[in-house]
């Protein structure tokens, strides 16, 4: 098995990040994992949803939207408003991405307010949900020090990170982190969720004109739980060298 740039098996892309891309936004990360590039942009809202208060819950709301610009694909990609209504799979990914964030924070000691998590992909070639995850929890704890230096929040509302990675069986075997020519031709695709304590928050494989036995399933999850651990390094070193201000 040969991988199209001559990755070893377990190996994830190089990480790259670029702090504050968004200066508007209260915080934001350019995330690079190989030729996919995000922007994760966290704004603040002093509300909540009104379904919130019509079921009397208490605390904040932490949402995410997802999308890829026209131009991060080869082929330009309409965008959802010229076509009235929101991709399904971009609604998909967006729901992926609010419930991983919402899994390692705690609502009640957000306040009554609402953190958007913005996901735009600049360019696409596989791992986009992925790298949306991982890139919003930086730009997340970066939004939570700001408010809380603001005297915005008293208690830190992050209970633990959060990083995702795509794991497949192509040619046969199991890979990590998918470029989109690996992630065209895999026979499984899966996307991993999991917390900087060791816990899934999601976990995805699906077989495409394909099955998976119960024993590529465990071979997926180690791949992925490895390649997680890449992640969190990751994430150490990029926060280590975020904006002091
Ligand atoms: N892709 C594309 N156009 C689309 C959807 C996907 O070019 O409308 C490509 C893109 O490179 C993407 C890859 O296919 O990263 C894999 O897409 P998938 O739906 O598996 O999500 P992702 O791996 O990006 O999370």
């Amino acid at each position: 098995m040969q991988r199209p740039d001559k990755r070893k098996a377990s190996q994830i892309r190089p990480l790259k990040f670029q702090w504050d891309i968004a200066p508007n936004a209260l915080a934001s990360i350019l995330l690079s994992c190989g030729n996919t590039q995000v922007i994760c942009a966290v704004s603040v809202e002093e509300s909540v949803p009104r379904w919130m208060k019509a079921q009397n819950v208490t605390g904040g709301w932490t949402t995410a939207e997802y999308s890829m610009l026209p131009y991060s694909t080869p082929d330009r990609k309409t965008r959802d408003i010229a076509k009235g209504k929101i991709d399904g799979r971009s609604q998909e990914i967006q729901r992926l991405i609010g419930r991983s964030l919402r899994a390692v924070i705690d609502l009640e000691k957000l306040g009554e307010r609402t953190l958007w998590i913005d996901c735009d992909v600049l360019q696409a070639d596989g791992g986009t949900r992925t790298t949306s995850i991982t890139g919003a929890y930086l730009a997340l704890k970066l939004a939570v020090e700001r408010l809380t230096s603001k005297g915005l929040l008293k208690q830190n509302p992050l209970t633990t990170s959060i990083g995702a990675i795509s794991v497949g069986i192509y040619q046969g075997q199991v890979i990590a982190d998918l470029c989109y020519l690996e992630d065209k031709d895999a026979s499984v695709d899966m996307n991993v969720v999991m917390t900087g304590k060791g816990k899934f928050v999601e976990v995805q494989a699906s077989g495409e004109e394909a099955t998976y036995s119960p024993k590529e399933l465990q071979a997926m999850l180690k791949c992925a739980t490895g390649a997680l651990k890449k992640v969190a390094q990751f994430q150490t070193q990029a926060w280590a060298k975020r904006p002091k201000k």
